[in-house]
Order: structure tokens, then C-alpha cells, then sequence
């Protein structure tokens, strides 16, 4: 077999087209244009990089981006008082706080601090709260994106057997509770978990996200299973110049799955879009 290779960048690109259309509804509808605030603190050249994509994206989306740079010893009072003054400003609708954050802030704090209405992260307590009770919360992108990718090639998620491996905050734990959502049947591995081959051997949706380089080989997974992968990791090549891989070992896996994500090129791409479709949906919530 040989997997249908799920397109993250043409699919984030649909996405992107999607938001830009609808940020014009809305200014032609309620005369609003949505914001996002990026907020990064230091100086961690993947974080600038992050943050650049999002800035330019955001405004290629014809939405207003508000950027804020702070200095990496900038205190705790000061962060929080620029949260305030965004949570109060009416041309912001969605606030991201670029993580990681120095060691002398603490990143939960901070979130906290985020109203829960302009979290386009879904970082808050109360949008984790809404995604664990099938509310109406702010979808963290990553998982949010892999959602997406995953009823591109299956719109029939109930009653499949869902492995996501990584229980993170960010991805692994929300990945997770998308797919219980969607009536799955879920495992979460993680570090601890006995004999993970086996466990993933079980899974007709399998989600990788652990940051270990082409961990998981073709004989982890099921023939005809969907392989979503998360992991971006750099390793080194001859040419000194290293590449991109993910958790997930493709070449191999592709012999074996029905479908799978690339990296670069799969849940990546779609973080970002998602983040646009989050903040488009913060502001069309302040004008209901
Ligand atoms: P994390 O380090 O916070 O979590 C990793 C998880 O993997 C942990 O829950 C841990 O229990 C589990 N784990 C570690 N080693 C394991 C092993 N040997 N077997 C089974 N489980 C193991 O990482 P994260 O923030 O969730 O990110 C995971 C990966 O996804 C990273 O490669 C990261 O770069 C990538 N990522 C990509 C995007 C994106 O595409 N935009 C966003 C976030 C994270």
C-alpha cells in the first residue's frame, strides 16, 4: 500500500482564502475588521520567525495585526498590564502571548490573564473547561488543524479507534478531547505507556506528537490507518545543513497507512491558518 498523502500546505491555504472572505462579510456586515495581538517577549529566533509568519499572514488575511515586542527581562507587571490593555481594546479580538516566555515569567499566569473571549490560543483554563465539556470554546490550532486534515480523508470519525501519543497542553490533550468530540474511541500514550508499538497497532486514527525524530515505524501501524504527524524535529544530514522530520518515520509508514501527513508540509501549515479562522470567529462572537 501505498498512503494518500494528506496536503497540509494547499489545505491551509483553503483555510486562509476561507478566512479572507469571511474578514470582508464582516466589514461589510457589521463594519468590523478583526485584530490579533501578537505579544513576544525576548529575543528566541524560532519564536521571531513564528511571530513574523503570523504578522504577515494575519495581514494577508486583510485583518488588522497588532505586534508587541518586549524586552526578554520585561517584569511580570508589565506584560500584565499590557494583556489588560488589550483585553480592553475593542479593536483586538483575539491576544496571543508567543510561548515559550523567559524563565522568570510564568507562562499559566499569564495566560490567565488573557480574556477568555479573545483567546485565540485556547490556552485558558475556561476554553480547555469548554473543549473537555463539548462547550463552545477556542480550539488550540495544532490539534485544531489536525482535525481538519483528518476530515479532509475522513468525515466518519465516531467509533474509530484514536491513538494520540504526547499528552501535552498544546497538542496531545486537546488532539484528544477533538476526537472524543467527535465520538472516537480514545487512548492517550505517552512516555509511561507500556509497549507503544502494540498500543498504536490498535488505532485506525493515529496522532504523533512527542518531538522524537521518525519514532514511529511502519509496524506501529495498522494497514489503512490514518497517521496525522505533529512532530518537528531537525536532524542532521551530510551536507551539514540538517532537514525537517517528523515523529513519525514517513517512507517507512507510507507502505503501511491508508493516508499521512509529510513534515514539513502537514498539521504545520495549518497552525497558523487556524489561528486566523480563530480570531475571524472571536470577532464575529463580539458583534452577536
Ligand atoms: P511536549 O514535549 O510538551 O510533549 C511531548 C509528549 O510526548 C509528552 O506528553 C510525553 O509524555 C510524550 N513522549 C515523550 N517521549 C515519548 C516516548 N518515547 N514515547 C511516548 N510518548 C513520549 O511536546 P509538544 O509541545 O506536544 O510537541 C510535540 C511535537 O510537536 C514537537 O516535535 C513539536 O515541535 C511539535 N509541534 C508542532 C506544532 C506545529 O506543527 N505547529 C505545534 C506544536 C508542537
Amino acid at each position: 500500500m501505498t498512503a494518500t498523502r494528506i496536503d497540509g500546505k494547499a489545505f491551509a491555504e483553503q483555510v486562509r482564502e476561507e478566512v479572507a472572505e469571511g474578514v470582508k462579510a464582516l466589514q461589510e456586515a457589521h463594519g468590523v475588521t478583526p485584530g490579533l495581538a501578537v505579544v513576544l517577549v525576548g529575543e528566541d529566533p524560532a519564536s521571531q520567525v513564528y511571530v513574523r509568519n503570523k504578522v504577515k499572514q494575519t495581514e494577508a488575511c486583510g485583518m488588522n495585526s497588532f505586534h508587541h515586542v518586549l524586552d526578554a527581562s520585561t517584569s511580570r507587571e508589565s506584560l500584565m498590564s499590557l494583556i489588560k490593555s488589550l483585553n480592553d481594546d475593542p479593536e483586538v479580538h483575539g491576544i496571543l502571548v508567543q510561548l515559550p516566555l523567559p524563565d522568570h515569567l510564568d507562562s499559566k499566569d499569564v495566560i490567565e490573564a488573557i480574556d477568555p473571549a479573545k483567546d485565540v490560543d485556547g490556552f485558558h483554563t475556561s476554553n480547555v473547561g469548554e473543549l473537555w465539556t463539548s462547550g463552545e470554546p477556542f480550539v488550540p490550532c495544532t490539534p485544531l488543524g489536525c482535525l481538519k486534515l483528518l476530515k479532509s480523508v475522513e468525515p466518519n470519525i465516531a467509533g474509530k479507534n484514536a491513538v494520540v501519543i504526547g499528552r501535552s497542553n498544546i497538542v496531545g490533550r486537546p488532539m484528544a478531547a477533538l476526537l472524543l468530540n467527535e465520538s472516537a474511541t480514545v487512548t492517550i500514550a505517552h512516555s509511561k505507556t507500556k509497549d507503544l508499538p502494540s498500543v498504536c497497532r490498535q488505532a485506525d486514527i493515529l496522532v504523533a506528537a512527542v518531538g522524537r525524530p521518525q519514532m514511529v515505524k511502519a509496524d506501529w501501524i495498522k494497514p489503512g490507518a490514518i497517521v496525522l504527524d505533529v512532530g518537528i524535529n531537525r536532524i542532521e544530514t551530510d551536507d551539514g545543513k540538517g532537514r525537517l522530520v517528523g515523529d513519525v518515520d514517513f517512507d517507512d509508514a507510507s507502505t503501511v497507512a491508508g493516508a499521512i501527513t509529510p513534515v514539513p508540509g502537514g498539521p504545520g501549515p495549518m497552525t497558523i491558518a487556524c489561528l486566523l479562522a480563530n480570531t475571524l470567529e472571536a470577532a464575529k462572537r463580539s458583534v452577536s
